[in-house]
Formats: structure tokens, C-alpha cells, sequence
């Protein structure tokens, strides 16, 4: 019997032409089971054969689209065993180009002379000659369209792909579209059968861009969807009440004016502790952005409503500082505060715990000692973390439970949109430092090669002699044995360099009341170069520290080597960031020019993305969530803020999304819960 007429999305795409046990095992590694799975899998690009260039304005090492008459095809050549190239030349009206195909016989001898076709693949010129790697190629009066290029697998060709989805297409008109009807005539959205038609296959740069819209737009709405009603899970009441704080000799006390953004964060975390539930805020905001004030007004409101606030910080260092800070501000607001490391002796530990549990101490920093079985509190109202990409969901969750459901305050200086920091943490609401306190200039950031280090080393030198204060981030050494001998023979090196400066070393081989030690001298300025391996990479706050060298730059991250710069340009004075990498691979040359070009964590986070692609960003998946199949996480914002307020708007009529045109998104929802029940944290 002839099944064709039968084809049905539900069908396993064994269902289609040339599917067999094989490819269909091909498609299980890409996450495809049905023929709808399959119509699911969006293209990755396309390749527009509407708009071939001419050979002679062709991008060196670009990938392009050129339309020529195939003049002649030169005999094969084999190059070695197993690599036969097949050239052939063409002409584009004006200039002849070479074609040259790498072990595809297939379409060498597709390809006749005297016909049209148009070609795509990386161009390069060199002496005048042109010449094309081909990657794909169709015949000229074929050119009308965009084709859709997928991410495959081995074994699994783009064009085996093609030739499924249009059979698969067939069954497109018997898919049902999940969103409701009034959402797509309200948002002017296309249907689900014209978008995924036209998602594959668009005949040009606006149906595409049409289907994408609609997609991205379906794909954030269910999301906002899980999102809403997850938060809208009942609440578990707080003991822990925060209200009428007067918060005036707080801002007073401060030396300087809060910028908005700090105000904004200030006023939603006071009205988050007002409620009978607890807080779950995370505060994000680009390093330097001034987090910390933010949590001093937490813990000032919480200790003048009788409250405790524990604040964990992910190393020693940062919890000294994060104490020196707070005890700077709030002692001589009549409030305690004490600080709990792993360094401290056991009587020292003892005394404190007393301290802690009797309510005599109202805030506690620490590392994670802070969240061991015998630190008992008396009435503790307030929980912050700091940096939490250190921590896990757990120790976090092991701290808030040392009190009757204390609030709950997360700092993280990873710049991510919203969209995507809503999706990681899902439960979290978010307030955002988008603006940085006045009067920082912006960082200069230099790359170099290690044979002009001397003369960084004497531009340092400069800087340190007026006055302002520096670090040299050291040689990362593969294992943390030799750290502390590289570290220190580093220093060896260049401290002739520096007479009569002190220049300090920290790593992390040191015991951390040692760390403790240096990072203090350095910050009173009695260390004046900061020799260091990335200890200090995290949160440090020295705003005299203008310099910062970073040998092998090419080791660091993104996201990494802007941490470090972070501790820079935190003062009014000019900072400068030397890079110092002798790497020229194409892809550390473009890393460093991103650091080059912008200190815009935003910015970099994307490039980050980009670079590492964005499985990473997730993680361990941490947060359960759903991969994203099309949304683009950064350029899609408008779109995301969109679909949520359609979801909002939704669920405030249906709330059980139980009306007949809902159902089928309703039932989607819970799909996703089911599969997400432990992953959501
Ligand atoms: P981060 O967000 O990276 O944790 P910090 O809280 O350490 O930033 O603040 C960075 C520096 O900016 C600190 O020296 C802090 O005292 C200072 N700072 C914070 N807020 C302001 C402000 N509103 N105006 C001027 N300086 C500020
Ligand atoms: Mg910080």
C-alpha cells in the first residue's frame, strides 16, 4: 500500500523516505524521535542564493555567494590517499573565479560546463586570483530562495535533511498550533503551519524573518507561561516581618549618593521584606556596579527591625573585605558585626558562635564555615550570597535554613540579560545595577606581545610613583603544586624592577590568614604592586589600584579576564589594563580585541556566548530549563518582554489555563513541569 497520503506528525520519522534504523538512530542524537521533532529542528542558517556578489567585491576568508557560467573543469587531482580535489573555473560577467571541491566527486560531476549555477563556500583572493572553497551549490534557475543549513551529525548530510523535511512538510497542515488564536491576532503572528513552511524553507529574507518571529514568540511565551506559574507556586509564610525601617541615617552615613539604579534595588528589596513571604531576589550587576552597598541596606533594615543577616562570600579575601566594609559603615550605626572564616581558631570560633546564638552579633560575614551544622543564630531575618555562581543551590538552601524562612538575597556580577537570568534562575526575582557610580573613567585596555614588557613594567612603575597602586596577575602553571613556585619567581624576577616599593605576592597555596595579611596591606597602600595568581579574581575593592597586567592572556575566559579587569577603574583616576599574549590564533587575536574594544560586561557575556556557545552558559543545566530551539537570548529581548506580558495577560483570565482555545498550550505546561519537577530549584 502506498502510505504516502498517511504521513502524520505523530509518526516516528522512520515514517519518511530513506529513514531507516540508520539515519533514524542519526536523528536520536540530535533530540529527534517524530516527524514533528523534525519539523521542530530549525534551520541554523541559510544560505541566500537570492543575492549572489560579484567575485571582485568578495570578503578575503569570508564565506559568499557567487553566480557564474562554468567555462572548464580541470582533471581531478589527488593529493594524497583519501583527498582528491576537483577544481573547476567559472565566470561571474566579469572576472573568472576557481571552484575548488574537496573530496566530493558527487558534485564535481554535477556540474557541467557551459551551465549556470550559484555557489557558496569561503572565497579567498590572493595575486589577483579568485577562488572559492565550495561548500554548497545549486543551479542557476533554482537560485530563488534561501536554503536552510542545519546542525547536523556525523553521518548525517544537510542535504539527507532537506530531502526529510520537505516530505515531512506535507504533513504540515495536520499540526496543531498551540497558541491560542486571540494571542496570535493580538501580536500579529503568522500561523504555525505557515511559520514552520516558511521557517525551512522561505523564498526570501522576510518570510523568514515572518515564521522566525512567530516561533521565537511561541517559544518565550510558553516559557513565561512556566515561568509565572511556577512563581505563582503558594508561598511559605516568613516569621521574618521587615517594615517601616527609617532608612535616612543609613543614607546619610554613606560618602557618597546612591546612584538610581542602587536606589531602584534598594526600594525592591525593602518592599520584598515587607511581605509575609520570604524574599528570593537575585541582584545582578556588572562588577564595580556597587552591589554592596545595596546588601548594606538590606542588613541596616533588617538589624533595625531586630533582625540577624548572614552574608557568605565565596573566599576569605572578599569576606574580609565585605567585614571591613560593613563594620565601616554600620558600627557606628550601632550595629555588630562580626566575621566568621575558616582561619580562626576554634576558641575564636567558639566565642563568636556564643556570640551568633545568643543574638549579641546582628550580622555575620563568612565563607562557607558560615554554613556548618553548629552555627546556630538567634533570629536570623536576612540571607545574602555573594558571587553565587560559587555556590551550589544547596549550600545556599542549607544557610536559609537555619532560620524560620529567612529572605533571600543572591549578588551576582554576571552580566546576563534577563531573559537569560530569569531562565537560569527561574525562581529568583531580579533587580538589575545597570549604571555605574559617576566619575569612572572608562579603562584603557591594551594588548601586547611579552617582549615589550619591560615597557610595561616601566609604565607601571610610573604609576606607582605617583601615588596609585597595581596588580600583575602571574603565569597561570598547569598544576597548583608549582603555583606558589612560579608565583613567587615571577615576583623574584621583577621586584629589581621596583626598588623601594614593597611588592606583595598572593596566591592561592598561601593559608588565608596570610591572604588576609597582604590583601590588607595592599589596600591600606603599604603594598604598592600586587603580584598575584587569579585569587584576586573575584570582588576585590581597591579603587587606588589603577594598573593591571595579566601575562598569558590567552588562558583567561572572557567572562574571566573581565572579572579581573573589574578590579581596576574603580576609582575617578585613569586605569589601564595590559594584556600580555603571544598567542596569535585567529580566535585569541578576536578575544583580546573584544577586550580591547568594550568593558561592557553585556557585551562581553555575549561575546562569551558567541564564542563558547550557549550550552555552556547553563551549565551543569542547573536550572532544568528547556533549551531555547530559536530564540536568540540576547537580540531577542523586545520580543521575550512581548510574550511576557501576552503570558501575564493570559493567565489572568485563565489562570488554569483551562479554557478550550488554552488547552493546548496548558497541556504543553505541564509537560514541561513533569520533566522539570527536581531540575527547577
Ligand atoms: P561590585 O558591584 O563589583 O561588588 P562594589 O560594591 O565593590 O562593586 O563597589 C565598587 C566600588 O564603588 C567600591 O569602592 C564602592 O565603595 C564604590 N561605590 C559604590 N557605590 C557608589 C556610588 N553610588 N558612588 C560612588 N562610589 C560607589
Ligand atoms: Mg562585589
Amino acid at each position: 500500500m502506498d502510505g504516502r497520503g498517511m504521513l502524520s506528525p505523530e509518526a516516528p520519522v522512520t515514517a519518511l523516505k530513506n529513514v531507516g534504523t540508520k539515519r533514524a538512530a542519526l536523528y536520536e542524537k540530535l533530540g529527534i524521535h517524530t516527524v514533528l521533532d523534525l519539523l521542530r529542528f530549525y534551520p541554523r542558517s541559510y544560505v541566500d542564493y537570492t543575492s549572489p556578489v560579484m567575485a571582485s567585491a568578495a570578503v578575503d576568508g569570508e564565506s559568499c555567494v557567487i553566480r557564474g557560467m562554468v567555462l572548464k573543469k580541470a582533471d581531478p587531482a589527488p593529493i594524497r590517499k583519501g583527498l582528491v580535489i576537483y577544481k573547476l573555473m567559472a565566470n561571474d560577467g566579469i572576472s573568472n573565479f576557481w571552484v575548488t571541491i574537496f573530496n566530493n566527486e558527487y558534485a564535481y560531476y554535477g556540474i557541467h560546463t557551459g551551465q549556470e549555477y550559484v555557489f557558496c563556500g569561503k572565497f579567498s583572493s590572493s595575486g589577483g586570483r579568485f577562488q572559492l572553497a565550495l561548500t554548497s551549490y545549486l543551479p542557476a534557475e533554482e537560485s530563488k530562495a534561501l536554503r536552510p543549513v542545519y546542525s547536523l551529525t556525523e553521518g548525517l548530510s544537510n542535504g539527507m535533511v532537506v530531502n526529510n523535511m520537505q516530505e515531512a512538510l506535507r504533513c504540515a497542515d495536520q499540526l496543531e498550533d498551540p497558541m491560542p488564536r486571540s494571542v496570535l491576532l493580538k501580536e500579529n503572528l503568522c500561523q504555525l503551519r505557515y511559520a514552520i513552511e516558511n521557517i525551512h524553507f522561505p523564498k526570501g529574507q522576510e518570510d523568514r524573518e515572518i515564521a522566525r518571529r512567530r516561533l521565537v514568540f511561541e517559544e518565550f511565551f510558553t516559557l513565561s507561561l512556566a515561568l509565572v506559574r511556577l512563581r505563582g507556586r503558594e508561598k511559605e509564610s516568613t516569621a521574618v516581618r521587615i517594615a517601616g525601617v527609617e532608612m535616612q541615617p543609613f543614607f546619610d552615613s554613606l560618602p557618597f549618593a546612591l546612584t538610581g539604579a542602587q536606589q531602584r534595588a534598594i526600594r525592591e528589596i525593602l518592599s520584598d521584606l515587607e511581605k509575609p513571604w520570604p524574599m528570593n531576589r537575585l541582584l545582578q550587576g556588572d562588577v564595580g556596579s556597587g552591589k554592596t552597598m545595596v546588601a548594606a541596606a538590606a542588613v541596616y533594615a533588617a538589624a533595625k527591625a531586630g533582625f540577624q543577616s548572614a552574608i557568605m562570600a565565596p573566599t576569605e579575601i572578599l569576606a574580609a573585605q565585605h567585614y571591613a566594609t560593613f563594620s565601616k559603615i554600620l558600627k557606628p550605626l550601632g550595629i555588630s558585626v562580626c566575621l566568621l572564616t575558616g582561619s580562626l581558631t576554634p576558641k575564636q570560633k567558639e566565642q563568636l558562635k556564643e556570640e551568633l546564638a545568643a543574638g549579641r552579633c546582628s550580622v555575620a560575614v563568612g565563607t562557607h564555615a558560615l554554613v556548618q551544622s553548629s552555627t546556630v543564630f538567634d533570629n536570623l531575618g536576612l540571607v545574602i550570597t555573594d558571587e553565587q555562581h560559587r555556590f551550589g543551590v544547596e549550600q545556599r538552601r542549607k544557610l536559609a535554613g537555619k532560620g524560620e524562612s529567612p529572605h533571600n538575597l543572591v549578588m551576582s556580577a554576571t552580566p546576563i540579560p534577563r531573559t537569560l537570568a530569569l531562565i537560569v534562575y527561574g525562581d529568583l526575582d531580579l533587580s538589575i545595577l545597570d549604571e555605574l557610580p559617576k566619575g569612572r573613567q572608562p579603562i584603557d585596555t591594551l594588548v601586547i606581545h611579552s617582549d615589550k614588557r619591560e615597557r610595561a613594567l616601566g609604565f607601571i612603575r610610573q604609576h606607582l610613583e605617583m601615588g596609585e597602586q597595581a596588580y600583575i596577575v602571574c603565569p597561570l602553571v598547569e598544576e597548583s603544586e608549582s603555583e606558589l613556585l612560579a608565583a613567587s619567581q615571577y615576583r623574584d624576577r621583577i621586584v629589581g624592577f621596583f626598588s623601594g616599593m614593597k611588592v606583595g605576592l598572593l596566591h592561592g597555596r598561601m593559608k588565608p590568614a596570610e591572604k588576609e595579611e597582604i590583601m590588607a596591606e595592599f589596600q591600606q597602600n603599604r603594598i604598592q604592586l600586587l603580584v598575584s595568581t587569579t585569587v584576586v579574581e573575584v570582588g576585590v575593592d581597591v579603587p587606588n589600584a589603577t594598573v593591571m597586567m595579566v601575562e598569558n592572556a590567552e588562558r583567561f575566559g572572557l567572562a574571566q579576564l573581565h572579572q579581573l579587569r573589574g578590579r581596576i577603574g574603580r576609582g575617578s583616576r585613569k586605569s589601564y589594563c595590559i594584556l600580555v599574549s603571544d598567542n596569535e590564533g585567529e580566535e585569541n587575536r578576536r578575544r583580546l580585541k573584544v577586550m580591547k574594544s568594550t568593558s561592557d560586561g553585556f557585551v562581553i557575556a555575549r561575546e562569551d556566548l558567541k564564542l563558547r556557545g550557549s550550552g555552556d552558559f547553563f551549565g551543569s543545566r542547573q536550572s532544568g530549563m528547556p533549551a531555547l530551539a530559536i530564540a536568540d537570548l540576547f537580540a531577542d529581548t523586545e520580543l521575550f518582554q512581548a510574550a511576557q506580558n501576552a503570558a501575564r495577560d493570559l493567565l489572568r483570565e485563565d489562570p488554569e489555563l483551562e479554557k478550550p482555545e488554552n488547552s493546548a498550550i496548558g497541556v504543553i505546561i505541564n509537560r514541561l513541569f513533569d520533566q522539570n519537577k527536581n531540575g527547577w530549584n
